[in-house]
């Protein structure tokens, strides 16, 4: 899924057997993507989501701050009732 942040495309999409739950490549590549792992599901897959990108619209930004942030923004949104049908 092409997404835009900050009116910069990256490509989204869900991956088998990455390294990590998600990751996302930097602004200035060309071509780039947001992998999340295709293993998670409910909450955990939203906050991973979240989490990358909070990297992709600030991308210097503080590693537990990114963590800290996305684990509050998808619990608040998990608690509103979103889902992924
Ligand atoms: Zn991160």
């Amino acid at each position: 899924m092409r997404i835009r942040i900050l009116n910069r495309f990256w490509n989204l999409r869900f991956a088998p057997n990455l390294a990590n739950r998600g990751d996302c490549d930097p602004p200035d590549k060309r071509g780039k993507e947001i992998r999340v792992s295709s293993a998670l599901k409910g909450e955990e897959r939203l906050e991973v989501i979240v989490h990358e990108l909070v990297h992709s619209a600030s991308w210097h930004i503080d590693e537990k701050y990114a963590e800290r942030f996305a684990r509050d923004a998808a619990r608040v949104l998990w608690r509103l009732g979103y889902r992924e049908d």
